[in-house]
């Protein structure tokens, strides 16, 4: 339920296909991605932020969500660390006050990539569009991670982002471009969404479905992309800088958490 709503492809950019055959393969990874989750909060790395070509300036889809997975790592009773990029940092800032620029990975229990550029088979990256994504990338995280057997887990909904190569045949079967962008850089679990921020939002119900604890109490997500958009940070579909995600309005973004909260005190009461 919670896995179908956070695919419902509103913008239309092709992962309801991606996500069929993804959940016909492994019917509960999201439970996995969840389990995964609730197992190793202790010390938490969220890796974010997606730059925009040809501008280059980061996007308002994943800084969201990663700030959600780093309040509810706090409700589970673990610390997260954010790594993104400079302009994410300064619109997270009033929400969030620990950033880390270069992580000592073996200090942690759980990596988790939301919406960042993984690496292509050529070692570049690329947006959707298939225009070269030029600012540092943070995948290396992941890599490095995985070679010291630290738990990952990606979050994604285009394809070129850490953690998809996991479903990389899919993602050059189903998405427009595929052969180009799709990412090489897997991780251990996956979750795809339609829009990343879901993703994310999806991982936490499902943790709250595990845990007994709504963990996505409290949180609103206009703030922070308002936040965000005050930092220069733009719609990266639209590649804008405004009071959207992927080139859908706030009021949906807000009605699928709505959703995602009404499931939750359903569940749990
Ligand atoms: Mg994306
Ligand atoms: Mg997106």
């Amino acid at each position: 339920m919670i896995a179908h709503l956070i695919n419902t492809d509103v913008g239309g950019r092709g992962i309801l296909r991606v996500y069929l055959d993804y959940r016909r393969r492994c019917f509960d990874f999201l439970t996995r991605v969840a389990s995964k989750f609730t197992e190793n909060p202790s010390r938490v790395l969220i890796v974010t932020g997606f730059p925009i070509p040809p501008a280059q300036v980061p996007e308002t889809d994943g800084p969201p969500g990663a700030l959600a997975l780093a309040l509810a790592v706090e409700k589970l009773g673990g610390r997260a660390d954010i790594l993104t990029y400079q302009e994410v940092r300064d619109a997270l800032a009033d929400f969030w006050d620990s950033f880390v620029e270069r992580p000592r990975l073996s200090r942690y229990s759980l990596i988790i990539a939301v919406e960042t550029p993984g690496r292509s088979a050529d070692g570049m990256y690329y947006s959707m569009s298939g225009l070269e994504v030029k600012r540092e990338a943070f995948d290396g995280v992941v890599l490095e991670a995985r070679r010291l057997g630290i738990p990952t887990i990606g979050i994604g909904d285009g394809g070129n982002e850490a953690g998809m190569g996991k479903i990389r045949e899919l993602v050059i079967r189903y998405i427009p471009h595929g052969e180009k962008i799709a990412s090489v850089v897997e991780t251990d679990e996956l979750i795809t969404s339609a829009v990343s921020n879901w993703g994310a939002y999806g991982l936490i119900a499902e943790a709250s479905m595990l845990t007994g604890e709504n963990l996505l109490g409290g949180f609103d997500e206009v703030e922070i992309v308002e936040a965000l958009a005050e930092a220069g940070v733009v719609d990266g579909v639209t590649k804008r800088v405004e009071v959207s995600v992927d080139g859908i309005g706030m009021e949906v973004h807000s009605k699928l958490l709505l959703l995602l909260k009404s499931l939750l005190n359903h569940a749990l009461g």
